[in-house]
């Protein structure tokens, strides 16, 4: 799996996870908990806030309703 520094922070690694509510793949920093598409640039302006991205999904924000992607 590769990390990638997170352009939010700079201090986490950004991460491919499946968000379990919806089943898609989305990058989530492990630091910020900015939330990105899981595809095109990570934008340090364009991000959502997991906790909003997954109030709106049907989610609660928590870590356990994120899978780590396989690869
Ligand atoms: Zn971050």
């Amino acid at each position: 799996m590769t990390a990638t520094q997170c352009p939010r922070c700079g201090q986490g690694s950004v991460q491919r996870h499946v968000f379990k509510a919806t089943g898609k793949y989305i990058r989530v920093c492990d630091e910020c908990e900015a939330v990105w598409p899981d595809d095109g640039v990570l934008d340090p302006h364009g991000f959502e806030d997991f906790e909003a991205f997954a109030s709106q999904r049907g989610g609660a924000g928590r870590w356990d309703e994120l899978s780590p992607a396989k690869h």
